[in-house]
């Protein structure tokens, strides 16, 4: 189908730009319960019997006590498909829960990222591959600049602080109306995390503005996207970047929060 052609290739060309999966890999993909997770995987395997070189595929979710229906018919899914799968009940996260009910975003990924490294380990994974499409990637470029003041997004390709697994986001090109479409098709069954369904968040504010502005100019996330990757540091700010005599030079340092005050929102 021509979705399934447009997934690989994308999927294809960032698993080649960044040199994400290499020959005797064993890939761990981050499965959420979700389409983008999901789609990722069908992906990863559907390449795994066409690419020239050599790698494995198996499959993990961390259950942090998010999850609004239970993740059996996900279990069976994946059996079917003969995808080796481990579910692992953090009790670290629930307990989380229990104390702080109201905990953020970051606290709820530190703990995951734990349980994710000890799960990657005992299954033997020297990859980790994460569900984060194009989507995520130009909400956190504008969520950074706006928030943060820094001009960044994610990394397409990072490592755990020990060095010890490589961390890949293969789906970087992948529109979500991609993973929603194809998720759809193979009918895998979606389990919804209570977080998803929150309102209010500078997330789903940008989502919304991109959904507006996407009305009349389709190609939106792609030009974001391209952006990253074609940076004019000459018209921006950072003196780091700038030649000597237009503020940059040998002991240029970025421009601060002393020299432009920044609200740490987020
Ligand atoms: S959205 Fe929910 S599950 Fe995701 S990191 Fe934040 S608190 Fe955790």
């Amino acid at each position: 189908m021509d979705l399934e052609k447009t997934l690989l290739r994308k999927v294809g060309q960032a698993i080649e730009r960044f040199d994400m999966i290499r020959d005797g890999d064993r890939v761990a993909v981050g499965l959420s319960g979700g389409k983008d997770s999901v789609t990722l995987l069908e992906a990863l395997l559907l390449l795994q019997k066409r690419a020239p070189i050599d790698f494995q595929v198996c499959a993990f979710t961390v259950e942090q006590g998010k999850f609004l229906s239970p993740i059996a018919p996900f279990g069976d899914y994946l059996k079917e498909r003969n995808v080796e799968w481990l579910y692992v009940r953090d009790e670290p996260s629930f307990r989380l829960l229990e104390e702080q009910p109201d905990h953020g975003c970051d606290m709820c990924s530190r703990f995951r990222r734990r349980a994710v490294y000890d799960i990657a380990k005992k299954m033997g994974a020297n990859v980790i591959a994460l569900g984060h499409t194009a989507d995520d990637f130009c909400e956190s470029l504008l969520r950074n600049a706006m928030f943060t003041g820094r001009l960044s997004a994610l990394p397409a390709v990072t490592w755990s602080a020990k060095k010890d697994f490589r961390l890949i986001r293969p789906l970087v090109f992948v529109t979500e109306e991609i993973t929603r479409n194809f998720a759809g098709a193979l009918a895998a069954p979606v389990i919804p995390c209570g977080c998803s369904q929150k309102t209010g968040t500078v997330r789903r504010t940008l989502r919304d503005i991109f959904g507006e502005l996407e009305k009349e100019h389709p190609y939106l996330k792609e030009n974001l996207l391209s952006a990253m990757g074609n940076i004019d540091v000459d018209r921006l700010l950072d003196p780091r970047y700038l030649p000597a005599g237009a503020g940059g030079g040998a002991n240029a340092r970025p421009a601060s929060a002393e020299l432009f005050p920044v609200v740490m929102e987020l």
